[in-house]
């Protein structure tokens, strides 16, 4: 089977960085599939659709057509038009969090994630990638950090980009997206029964990595 590293976890743990620096030292690919429901969202909310249960099979119809290009230099393209920063704010995650709880939407994106396991392996970020997308996968890591270090970690990134916002904002915001992520009827935010978990909130990215590097040669 073609090796999968899942790393599933809450909002802004640090998934993405984790995820991308071990398919990068593993040569592996890596899948971002939060990108796949924050273009879906997007791409709903440019056709005008309420992200609700009324419109969930127009939704998922557009998440099953999707033209989506993950360029090397690290841009993401819908249909031709770069939308890496569109997808990037805290409304789209909201948006995201929204079209992910519709389970026709979900469905409908499991094809072109598993697409992604391609040789020599593959590293895949997000909330079910062992729960659900790969759950054969060889290794699953759960990540978590705490809510006050995540806020800090989001509110440093939006800083560094010019993007202003208030430390108890986004803390309200993400724990309002981990609660709609876990309590959703499918593929709930939960950790997968044999996934291993790290907390991440004391440690350097430098640390993270090395400990699931470990855990891969073991
Ligand atoms: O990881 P990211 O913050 O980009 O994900 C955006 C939203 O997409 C999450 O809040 C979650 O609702 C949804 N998502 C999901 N399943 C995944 C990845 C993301 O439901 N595998």
């Amino acid at each position: 089977h073609i090796p999968v590293i899942c790393v599933d976890g809450p909002t802004a743990s640090g998934k993405g960085t984790l995820a991308s620096e071990v398919a990068r030292r593993l040569g592996y690919h890596y899948l971002d599939s939060g990108a796949l429901y924050r273009i879906t969202g997007l791409a709903a909310t440019r056709a005008g659709l309420v992200l609700d249960e009324a419109h969930e099979h127009s939704i998922a119809k557009l998440a099953g057509s999707l033209d989506i290009v993950f360029s090397t230099a690290g841009r993401v393209l819908l249909s031709g038009q770069d939308v890496t920063d569109a997808i990037r704010t805290e409304e789209a995650g909201m948006n995201a969090s929204r079209v992910s709880a519709l389970p026709a939407v979900r469905t409908a994106l499991v094809a072109l994630q598993q697409g992604f396991r391609r040789l020599p392996g593959l590293v895949a970020d997000g909330r079910d990638m062992g729960t659900v997308i790969f759950p054969d996968a060889q290794l699953k890591v759960y990540l978590t950090a705490s809510a006050a270090q995540r806020a800090e970690r989001r509110h440093k990134q939006l800083i560094s980009k010019g993007i202003s916002a208030t430390l108890a904002a986004l803390r309200a915001d993400l724990e309002a997206r981990d609660h709609r992520d876990s309590s959703r009827a499918v593929a709930p935010l939960k950790p997968a029964e044999d996934a291993l978990l790290l907390d991440n909130s004391g440690q350097t990215v430098e640390e993270s990595v090395a400990q699931v590097l470990r855990w891969w040669e073991e």
